[in-house]
């Protein structure tokens, strides 16, 4: 399998090429020549199989540039019991039963974070992590990712890095302003390869400091400077498993379609969902939810999309969902305008960077209806309120996150057909949010309590990329 760009660079490269790597030299995403489609055979064969197993075949498909058993003993290693806590790794929990609803149709909930650090990001990070050594020890390079952080995506690439061979993680964070539960949880790693670096100064700085470094080529390449951020497409790849082995859990024969519900931010997550359903996965619809920062439910409503200022962006209860543009958008508008690159690269390139919009054609809006999607806005107050409802009727706790899923996934029951809402994190992240919807604070797991107690392993720094490359060089 070979890899393009959704802006016309045909250059083939493989998984292993494009595996360490950020955007395409053109400033496009990777995406596969094609998507492979599953037939009935196969999928009839997939339903028995342990998540291992099947997410083996499924990233066979599309990494043909790793030994066989290489992939296998690397998804082996990854999707245990042991780092996702149950042998189905993504376990379906019900709620609403189909002879509660209007429409008949069984709610799930489907637990995508009982990784090492809460939230759905281990299901890709921890994966990306062995790939990431098996390969750079293959080539014989290093790589020193740096990254900033205001939460989930820093933990997680810390917990799949810690302790590889050939990776240094460098990650920036504003002193001060992330919870003490989610500053703990990266603090506290003692691990020689993990850095983590406050700075004093808000995200936004944080993630300046990070493009004024990657910005500096000869500084980035003398220094094996790389990224894990959401583009990745292997973190994609990784994703797609999971609504494979959900589909699997709420049906019994193929013929059979289900929904997803998905809270949304760069929509890295829902185009897992939608690289599935281009494979055949018998996917009815694909709900995307956003909370208050409605970027993308304004596009599925409106066929305009329109990133925002910083000052547009809010702050909210659920704030790994709080972006101002969708960094993965690009990959889905490259398969709904028929894959046309000349015209995604007007779109992204010219159009957003010129004037933050643009507006797709009344046949191209009418297609995304074609390609499964709806989608709809959670606010604090339905975030509050789904909560609490989930918490009286089912006795089930869920993080923010999730209950934006929830809410605007019931908004979207096809007749009979389940929906499955993706819990993206658990709630002890969220623990204030919980507290002021229900009065109760959230459970921890085990392994996490007490982490603020730990010994802290950190530096503070002033808001300056110079002192920032001082310390890396100093460091790698
Ligand atoms: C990252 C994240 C999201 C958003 O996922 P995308 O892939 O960016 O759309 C939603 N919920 C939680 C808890 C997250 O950490």
């Amino acid at each position: 399998m070979n890899y393009l760009s959704t802006r016309g660079d045909l250059t083939p490269r493989g998984f292993s090429d494009i595996l360490l790597e950020g955007l395409a030299p053109d400033g496009g995403l990777y995406l596969p020549e094609s998507y492979p489609k599953i037939d009935d055979a196969t999928l009839t064969r997939w339903r028995g199989l342990s998540y291992a197993d099947l997410a083996f075949e499924i990233l066979s498909l599309y990494i043909t540039d790793i030994p066989a058993g290489d992939l296998r003993t690397l998804v082996n290693k990854t999707y245990t019991p042991a780092i996702f806590g149950t042998p189905e790794i993504t376990p379906l929990k019900s709620l609403d039963r189909a002879a509660s609803t209007p429409e008949g149709a069984d709610v799930y909930l489907q637990a995508l974070s009982n990784g090492p650090t809460l939230a759905f990001k281990d299901m890709a990070m921890q994966l990306l992590g062995n790939l990431f050594e098996y390969e750079l020890a293959r080539r014989g390079e290093t790589l020193n990712i740096l990254g900033a952080t205001s939460g989930d995506t820093g933990s997680a690439a810390e917990y799949a890095m810690r302790g590889k061979q050939g990776v240094n993680v460098f990650m920036l964070s504003p002193n001060g302003r992330m919870s003490p539960f989610q500053q703990a949880q990266m603090f506290s790693l003692q691990d020689a390869n993990i850095h983590n670096i406050a700075i004093d100064g808000v995200f936004d700085e944080c993630q300046d400091i990070v493009k004024a470094v990657s910005n500096d080529l000869e500084f980035k390449r003398r220094h094996h400077i790389g990224t894990v951020n959401s583009i990745n497409w292997a973190r994609l790849l990784a994703q797609v498993v999971y609504y494979f082995a959900g589909y699997f859990q709420a049906t019994w024969s193929n013929d059979q379609q289900v929904s997803f519900a998905v809270p949304s931010g760069n929509f890295g997550n829902i185009c897992a969902g939608h690289v599935a359903r281009m494979m055949g996965l018998p996917i009815r619809y694909l709900v995307l939810a956003t909370n208050e920062n409605n970027v993308l439910d304004e596009f599925f409503r409106t066929g305009t999309y329109r990133v925002r200022g910083s000052a547009e962006t809010h702050e909210t209860s659920s704030p790994s969902m709080d972006i101002s543009k969708a960094s993965n958008f690009e990959r889905f508008v490259f398969d709904l305008l028929g894959r046309d690159a000349a015209r995604t690269k007007q779109l992204f390139k010219t159009e957003v960077e010129q004037h933050g919009a643009f507006t797709v054609s009344d046949d191209e809006f009418a297609n995304t209806s074609s390609f499964g999607f709806v989608s709809g806005t959670s606010t604090h107050a339905d975030r509050l309120a789904t909560i609490r409802d989930t918490y009286k009727r089912f006795g089930v706790v869920i993080d923010t996150h999730t209950a934006d899923g929830l809410k605007v996934g019931r908004e979207h029951l096809d007749w009979g057909i389940p929906m499955l809402v993706l819990e993206t994190a658990l709630p002890a992240k969220f623990a204030e949010t919980i507290v002021e919807a229900i009065g109760v604070q959230p459970d921890r797991p085990s392994a996490m309590r007490g982490i603020e107690d730990l010994p802290k392993r950190f530096v503070v720094m002033p808001a300056d990329a110079q002192a920032v490359k001082t310390y890396l060089s100093a460091n790698v």
